[in-house]
């Protein structure tokens, strides 16, 4: 009832704005017949004549009611444009192509659609491509850079090329972003009216630009005023699960995946011994009339190992189903339940949550890799231990120093042990090759589960990719470290205007509009669709599931029927085609790799008799043509073998049959074993299904309702999806507003003529802090002016004797303005020694040098900051709110240390090696005995040691919180697990 409403108000409210754009249609499609009697050179005349004065406006709103005003003249332009070039032969990615399109009334409302910063949802075929020009066309007027995304670099180029034709008809300059472009070429390319490219290069040209440039000159990127992207919900949704990341090796290496390897192989081998045990129970106890024994058993082989083959078997047995359901649902009635289910759990070496993606090992476990150490999985109470030190009084203070870092060592070393075993594990039990990666050539390459492409030179984060790597017995890489990174969602936030095609965007109107205030519009076809999309064909097993679906395209293939065959993976691709040659089958097979040679292959893929198996992103944005007589013999058939986990990715794969009025047809094949019908599909429901209509081998079911019923499930996975993604970019904004505030002064200290005057407000900033530190007076804190003159004497080359300072004849703030007026004349005296030209480069240098070092340093424990607070979970804290508060502490730490670099490297960096002796020879001697050189803060006397290390402790917050409890205690966090168990136990 509710989704009718809102469906019937939805469906007005876009048919309401719809109409309220056909007057206009309307009147472009009048202006574009008076345009026909122009000559080529009046219609290109007009570009430059709007050029030039749309360049004079400032003002943001003016400027965006004036391209509203022109809008009607401006879309006649372009679609005149395409009139003229009709019949030409053009050339698009090396291959001839003739331009036969004039935009229908259709893409005109899809261009204002998309001049309005929405989506304009449009069918496969429709021509999208060319609905991008028309808003291209008129926001480019503005000169200020339109970007066009695209969701491949051969479709960047493609679209650039093909329809670069018409705009460079009508007198606007086109750009293509490539992967291996210098800096310089790129630029170019940016300063063009309009740059086609990929999301990451776009992406990754921003944080090069804002993290690694160190001077104007050597940005490419000249602004984000307006960007329509291409297959919206590919990049702003999938995509958008993992952020952009460059990073670099990090600098140590402590990993020990090699190592625990075949600890862990001998345990994943006990616990599958002990499951197929358990299988083997489960049948033995069912046929001695035990079916709640039984039950129980099949449930503890479940969490063990849920893809068990016997465990799939046994289940298609409605009685062994029943049985296990309600064993199950016994262990979460009641508090007695939960209890049961833990010591279950504990008869299994470890258990594994799916839908979570998680694998935990249980006390039987970590014994069985650890027998004679019971603390092996636990991490020392480092605060705890630190106050026992302080207090000992028969210590004395280098002793306790060294028993501190002792205690640290080991706590650092233990904690990376169970990081590394938990990672391991985790790789064994979860990461399925050719599902959720792939071996190429001797590395691990990721593959995304939901469009099925390879991402090469992309990694699982935090320590999961070496653990697979070591798993496949490949070159373990060297641990990375994340030098710039940002989500693709905040990228696109950058852009003043934003708007996006796709043929799928319904499913997912909430999120486009909760994170990136995208409104949808529906737009209809040009022509009625003839598609049929048949009932889903649900079978018990895989097996009958894959042989229906082989039986459908050999009889497709022998009346000459092309066929298109989706599959959810890799795997499942490589199976069918197995098949297919079994029968004898020719066919291609599609897994995304090489984007040109594939828009070849699907281009075919509408041709008599043609078989193509691709798995679900494979050769997107090549539309398939039907072949001479195809569409007497019903057009593109869609065979595809599984329902995905997201609705849209399913009428993507259905949307490629029946373009633009053709026939076709689709059809899913569905088994009650698939991924998304076990995690998702209420199990108890699938049982009763399968007892009313006493399902045999081989036999199918097929009815609406059972549709819906798969329906039900992928919207409970996408509504997860969603709040996953939200989370992410939860976390990600508290990193948005500090990379905001950071890129903001790189961009200054970039932007200024004189950044001497950055230096010296960071001077008088730092310094009377500092002074007043020292000497004012308060509680336990005498003035310390001994200790202000070495910290000034180890930071700044002053040589500033006591008598010569002369501390004790000012006040506080009179010494703090005398000491920041020594400090600048000593350093202008320094600067005009060096090469003048230079010195400015230099002075921006050691500021960039200094944010840059020490924001990927804050990147770093960042990271961890982010593993740290889901432990404190445990502890009934909101992560997210913990996450925000200590990474501002730790900002505000970073501001400070990085103004305290600054000051410390000014008099140590310097353009002439000539002024650099000088300077040194002018230095007092303590500054040239390494130890202070390198860390000034750590000089004797230092009042301040907590400041010697600038990265935050981030274990050490975690443990503040917790008193001290003893393994078998009741977690003081009030879960009411063990502590061990719990809190205790940071696998
Ligand atoms: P989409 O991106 O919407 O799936 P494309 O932009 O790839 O569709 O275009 C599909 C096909 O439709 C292309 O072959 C294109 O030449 C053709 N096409 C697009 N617009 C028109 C038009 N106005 N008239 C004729 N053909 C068109
Ligand atoms: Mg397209």
């Amino acid at each position: 009832m509710f989704n009718w409403i809102l469906k019937k108000i939805i469906g007005s409210k876009n048919q309401r704005e719809l109409r309220r754009m056909l007057p206009i249609v309307k009147q472009i499609n009048e202006i574009e017949a008076d345009l026909q009697s122009l000559s080529d050179e009046a219609l290109q005349a007009k570009t430059q004549e709007w050029k030039e004065r749309l360049l004079k406006i400032q003002d943001a709103d003016v400027l965006a009611a004036e391209l509203d005003a022109i809008l009607p003249e401006a879309f006649a332009v372009v679609k005149n444009g395409a009139r003229r070039l009709n019949g030409r032969e053009l050339i698009v990615c090396d291959h001839p192509l003739p331009w036969n399109m004039i935009h229908f009334d259709v893409q005109l409302i899809g261009g204002m659609v998309l001049h309005r910063g929405h989506i304009a949802e449009m069918a496969t075929g429709e021509g999208k491509t060319l609905v991008g020009t028309l808003a291209v066309y008129l926001n480019a007027l503005t000169g200020r850079g339109v970007h066009v995304v695209t969701v491949n670099d051969y479709l960047a180029r493609r679209d650039a090329e093909w329809m670069g034709h018409l705009y460079k008809f009508l007198g606007l300059s086109v750009g293509i972003i490539e992967n291996d472009q210098p800096p310089e070429v790129r630029r170019s390319q940016y300063q063009c009216d309009i740059t086609y490219g990929t999301n990451s290069e776009f992406g990754f040209d921003y944080l090069r630009d804002n993290g690694m440039a160190s001077s104007r000159e050597q940005q490419v990127q000249r602004g984000h005023y307006f960007a329509i992207v291409d297959e919206v919900d590919s990049i702003l949704i999938d995509e958008a699960r993992t952020p952009l990341i460059i990073s670099g090796p990090a600098t140590v290496s402590t990993h020990q995946y090699d190592r625990f390897k075949p600890l862990i192989e001998q345990l994943v081998r006990k616990q599958n011994m002990l499951c197929n045990r358990l299988a083997t129970e489960a049948r033995e106890l069912a046929d001695a009339g035990k079916p709640a024994e039984a039950g129980r058993t099949l449930f503890k082989l479940k969490l063990g190992q849920p893809r068990n083959k016997a465990l799939l078997r046994h289940l298609e047995d409605t009685e062994m189903r029943k049985a296990m359901d309600k064993a199950e649902l016994e262990f979460y009635k009641d508090n007695d339940g939960k209890a049961a289910l833990v010591a279950l759990k504990e008869e299994l070496y470890f258990t594994i949550e799916e839908r979570q993606h998680e694998a935990d090992l249980t006390e039987m476990g970590r014994n069985y890799l650890n027998p004679d150490d019971i603390n092996a999985f636990v991490l020392p109470d480092l605060l705890t231990e630190y106050a026992d030190i302080e207090n000992d009084k028969a210590l004395s203070q280098s002793e306790k120093t060294a028993k501190k870092a002792a205690c640290q060592q080991y706590c650092d070393a233990q904690s990376e042990r169970i990081h590394n075993i938990t990672q391991l594990l985790k790789a064994y039990c979860l990461y399925e090759k050719d599902v959720e990666y792939v071996v190429e050539e001797n590395k691990v390459m990721i593959v995304d589960t939901f469009t099925g492409r390879k991402m090469p030179g992309r990694r699982w984060s935090d320590g999961l990719h070496q653990a697979v790597e070591a798993k496949e017995g490949v070159q373990i890489d060297r641990e990375t470290q994340t030098l710039a990174t940002i989500t693709i969602q905040n990228y696109f936030r950058l852009y003043q205007k934003l708007s996006g095609m796709t043929g799928t965007a319904e499913t997912e109107v909430n999120e486009f509009h909760d994170i990136y205030r995208l409104d949808v519009n529906v737009i209809p076809t040009n022509r009625p669709i003839k598609r049929l999309d048949e009932n889903d064909r649900i079978y018990k097993t895989r097996r009958e599931k894959y042989n229906a679906a082989v039986e459908a395209i050999k009889d497709a293939h022998g009346r000459g029927q092309p066929v298109l065959v989706g599959t959810a993976s890799v795997e499942a691709s490589e199976l069918m085609s197995r098949m297919l040659k079994l029968q004898k089958i020719p066919h291609s097979v599609l897994n995304a790799k090489f984007h040109m040679q594939e828009a070849e292959i699907v281009s075919r893929a509408g041709l008599r008799g043609a078989v193509t198996i691709s798995t679900n992103m494979a050769g997107r944005g090549t539309d398939i043509k039907l072949g001479e007589g195809v569409a007497e013999l019903g057009g593109l058939f869609v065979i595809a073998t599984e329902r995905h986990e997201s609705r849209r990715i399913d009428r993507q794969l259905r949307g490629r049959c029946a373009r633009q009025g053709d026939p076709g047809r689709s059809r899913f094949y569905v088994s009650f074993e698939d991924d998304l019908m076990r995690n998702f599909g209420a199990s108890d429901r699938m049982t009763k299904i399968m007892e009313t209509f006493g399902l045999k081998e081989g036999e199918e079911l097929e009815h609406p309702w059972l549709n819906r019923s798969v329906e039900t499930a992928q919207k409970r996975v996408e509504q997860r999806n969603y709040l996953m993604r939200k989370r992410t970019l939860e976390f990600d904004d508290v990193m948005n507003q500090q990379r905001e505030v950071v890129y903001g002064y790189r961009n200054e200290v970039m932007d200024s003529e004189n950044p001497r005057d950055l230096i010296i407000e960071v001077i008088n900033e730092v310094v009377p802090k500092k002074v007043a530190l020292f000497l004012e007076e308060s509680e336990g804190n005498e003035p310390d002016a001994e200790g202000l003159l070495q910290w000034i004497n180890t930071t700044f080359p002053l040589g500033l004797s006591s008598e010569r300072a002369a501390l004790a004849s000012r006040t506080v703030e009179e010494n703090g303005q005398f000491l920041v007026d020594t400090i600048c004349d000593s350093y202008q005296r320094k600067a005009a020694l060096e090469h003048p030209d230079a010195v400015r480069g230099l002075e921006r240098y050691v500021i960039l040098n200094a944010v840059d070092r020490l924001w990927q340093e804050h990147l770093y424990a960042m990271d961890g900051l982010r593993e740290a607070v889901y432990l404190r979970a445990f502890g009934q804290k909101d992560p997210l709110v913990e996450y925000k508060n200590d990474a501002y502490v730790m900002f505000v730490d970073l501001m400070d240390t990085i103004k305290g670099e600054v000051l410390t490297n000014l008099f140590r960096s310097t353009t002439n090696l000539q002024a650099f002796e000088h300077m040194l020879s002018s230095m007092p001697q303590m500054l040239s005995r390494p130890e202070f050189a390198l860390n000034p803060e750590a000089a004797p006397g230092s009042s301040n040691p907590e400041e010697a290390s600038p990265t935050p402790r981030l274990e050490l917050p975690l443990k503040r919180e917790l008193p001290k409890a003893g393994r078998n205690d009741a977690c003081p966090c009030g879960s009411g697990k063990k502590f061990k168990s719990c809190c205790g136990r940071l696998a």
